[in-house]
């Protein structure tokens, strides 16, 4: 990839402070991992699209150490889950061999799994080496009249979350527009609108939480990026009526690009908690500017939240006034701050570190002017926090599951990895029981006794 297509992708436009200001996206600092490369980034985001063979062109280092490691849950095919790789080798390195190992994978790729489509993911070797991952991808598609689409995210070129746009700017270049959209069906009265979920993973199911309401609102989902997503639903995107960004900004280029290119309004929105789901479910209403479906959307928003207030009420009571720290980023350091909010918990401060300007100002105006925002979340100064503030529950990603835990502190797993599906007005009710399940268990007044031999 070029370094002024790198440079235009950090330059976002669609990014607010890139209005103000031509400082661009935050760029890695020496020492500085952003928690993945590029490559990583781009991967993620794409994975989840389940009939696609996903192949990482490069050594196995690549694809062995970040490959399915986000809890994304497919309702069909099962291909996303095989890790393919092109395993280079030093040998393969030195002989200019890594063209010819790519080409072939691809062919083994397409004759054992039948894809519906081949992605081709580039790393940091063959960048270097300067192998054409595009020629060969043109070469395979022709060869085996199947699609193959080149994703150039090698390590190198930066963080996560600009291999993330790659990843979304080689959909909207390779991918979207190149098929129509199936027939709606013909038995039915309500108008049926086609939109779009952009930045919407699937985690542990958590779009299944949501996909009745749209249904129910006659709202067709043409395709998801990428949750639970088919090569074919990808296809047809361009001619989606409105899309909502759901995951902050990580692929805000193609919400952006889709506007540009085929005149779709998109919001950015959230299916955290009641107050953010009923406001998502409105702002689809307001972008298609149907009254019918302005009016059965209030309809069903109410229906809904007086179900779901019920079913929350006795969780409510045993979680009210409990004190979180939330260390989280992005699009959730605002909305499981208002889902937490919404079930009475107090959050005494939220990791900010991936947040965007735009978050942090979503998160004053629910916290308040004087919120306490982590930039930093070593473990000394997580538990600085917990201990000061008396915190009840440490919400946060895997990887500050051990500093909880030792300082046997009540942690809850809020990324990528976890088990359980928090999205859509259901999802509020299984998040309530597992923090009443996590904060209430047996286990931390026994393990907070002195041991036998200090009493
Ligand atoms: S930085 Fe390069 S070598 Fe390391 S995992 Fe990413 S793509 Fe592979």
């Amino acid at each position: 990839m070029k370094s002024q297509d790198i440079a235009a992708l950090l330059d976002e436009p669609a990014c607010n402070h890139n209005q103000k200001s031509k400082s661009g996206c935050a760029k890695l600092k020496p020492g500085e991992t952003a928690g993945g490369c590029a490559f990583d980034g781009a991967q993620i985001a794409l994975l989840p699209i389940a009939d696609v063979a996903h192949i990482v062109h490069g050594s196995i280092a690549c694809a062995g150490s970040s490959w399915d490691n986000r809890g994304t849950r497919s309702s069909g095919s099962r291909l996303f889950r095989i890790g393919m790789t092109t395993d280079l080798t030093e040998q393969d390195v030195i002989m200019g061999r890594g063209e010819k190992r790519l080409l072939h994978s691809i062919k083994q790729a397409i004759e054992t799994y039948q894809p519906a489509a081949v992605f081709v993911y580039n790393t940091c070797v063959p960048a270097l080496i300067g192998d054409d991952i595009d020629a060969v991808c043109k070469a395979a598609q022709q060869r085996w009249q199947v699609p193959v689409v080149p994703i150039d995210a090698a390590g190198f070129y930066g963080t996560k979350n600009l291999g993330n746009r790659i990843a979304g700017e080689a959909m909207v270049k390779y991918v979207c527009g190149t098929r129509e959209p199936d027939p709606l069906p013909t038995d039915t009265t309500m108008t049926v609108h086609d939109i779009a979920l952009i930045g919407e993973y699937n985690i542990a199911g958590e779009l299944w939480h949501v996909m009745p309401l749209l249904d129910e609102l006659g709202l067709r989902v043409l395709a998801t990026l990428s949750g639970d997503a088919r090569f074919k639903e990808v296809q047809t995107m361009h001619r989606s009526q409105a899309n909502m960004m759901v995951c902050s900004k990580a692929m805000i280029n193609v919400a952006r690009k889709l506007q540009e290119k085929f005149g779709t309004p998109w919001f950015e929105g959230s299916f955290y908690g009641v107050s953010d789901v009923s406001q998502a479910l409105r702002d689809f209403a307001r972008l298609l500017n149907d009254d019918d479906l302005t009016q059965r959307t209030a309809v069903l928003i109410e229906r809904e939240e007086i179900k779901i207030n019920q079913a929350l009420e006795p969780w409510r009571k045993r979680l009210r006034g409990k004190k979180v720290l939330l260390y989280t980023g992005g699009v959730k350091s605002w909305s499981i701050v208002a889902a937490l909010q919404d079930l009475g918990m107090t959050v005494v401060a939220t990791g900010t570190k991936k947040s965007t300007e735009e978050d942090k100002a979503r998160i004053r105006e629910l916290m308040g002017e004087e919120t306490m925002m982590v930039e930093e979340g070593g473990a000394k100064h997580l538990l600085n926090i917990v201990h000061q503030h008396q915190v009840d529950i440490l919400i946060a990603g895997g990887r500050n599951m051990y500093t909880a835990l030792k300082a046997r502190i009540p942690f809850l797993d809020i990324n990528q990895e976890r088990e359980f599906a928090y999205a859509g007005y259901t999802g509020m009710v299984e998040l309530a029981r597992q923090l009443v399940l996590t904060i209430d268990s047996p286990i931390w007044p026994a393990i907070r006794k002195p041991a036998p031999w200090h009493s």
